[in-house]
Formats: structure tokens, sequence, C-alpha cells
């Protein structure tokens, strides 16, 4: 099951990112297109980077941290749902923050991986609590058509040199 968004010219996006373009040319013999957008637009993995200057880039996040079994749990019952050290969760969010709270609690439980089904994780302190325990934020993932429980995870974030995030495909395979 694809559970990336779709990426589209004028898409949703933060205030202070510069609009989604996606525009196609036509070449002699072909149709090229160019992308113009914000690395954290659409499906897309946030590095340590984003946050901490000298925090890896999102070339440097290991590829077990968004490939393997992965847990789709609600996000409001996060503490009754028992994460497990070196978890993969993907949070259906209900379009609510994950508080400071909640964060902590996942770095105190030693989660691999959050993915959350809205454009962002929560605030900064949200991002600064996770990313400095070295916890991988996927953020705009669509968990509306998936079930709670047990998947396989696919997610590539773009191989971009040093880059703070990156624009993501990400799949579940049913286990
Ligand atoms: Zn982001």
């Amino acid at each position: 099951m694809d559970v990336s968004t779709p990426l589209t010219g004028g898409m949703p996006r933060w205030p202070d990112d510069p609009e989604v373009r996606i525009e196609a040319q036509e070449h002699a013999a072909c149709r090229v297109t160019t992308l113009s957008m914000s690395a954290h637009t659409g499906t897309h993995v946030d590095a340590p980077r984003h946050y901490f200057p000298s925090g890896a880039g999102v070339d440097e996040i290991p590829l077990e941290a968004t490939i393997g079994r992965a847990r789709v749990v609600a996000a409001r019952l996060l503490p009754t749902c028992d994460p497990q050290c070196g978890e993969r969760l993907l949070l259906k969010t209900g379009g609510d923050d994950l508080t400071a709270d909640a964060a902590r609690f996942l770095v105190e439980r030693g989660v691999r991986t959050i993915g959350v089904d809205s454009l962002s994780v929560g605030g900064d302190d949200v991002h600064r609590t996770l990313l400095s325990a070295g916890v991988v934020i996927i953020e705009g993932l669509d968990l509306s058509a998936i079930e709670f429980g047990e998947y396989d995870l696919i997610c590539l974030p773009l191989k971009i040199a040093g880059a703070d995030g990156a624009p993501a495909r990400a799949i579940l395979r049913a286990r």
C-alpha cells in the first residue's frame, strides 16, 4: 500500500516554504519536468541537521531506520501501545501535534523511527527532543486507508547530500 502523499503544484506547505511548482517543459522530442519545492514537502524525512547544524544529513540516515517492521498506532493511545526499543512507529495523529511529553516518552522507550500522517510531528521542542536522540522522523504520510497493526515499511528519502530533509516514497506491506 502506497502511503506517500502525491506531489502536486500548489499543494499544502509551510507558510515559510516556497510554493510547490512542478512544471513540464516540452522539448523537441520529449517532455521534461522541473521541480521546485522545500525538502519538507509532502511525504518526507527529517534529518538531525534540520535542527542541529552539525547533525547528520539525510543521506547519512541508516537505511534500516526507514526500512523494516513497523507498527501503525493511534497517537492518542501512545502510552498504552507500549512502544519498544528500536521500534518503527507510524502514528495516526488526527491532525494533532505530538506533545513534548509524548516525544520524551518515545525517546525514553528507545523508539527508532516515528512517522506521522501530518505535515509536522510537532513544534520545535518535539523535533529537538526526537532528532537529538537519533529518532528518525517521517512526516506527511497518508495513513487514511491503513488499519492499525503490523506492517513492513519501505521508505526511501532521496539521497540529497548533506540536506536537512528529503522527499520520500513510502509503502507499507501487510505482514
Ligand atoms: Zn520536515
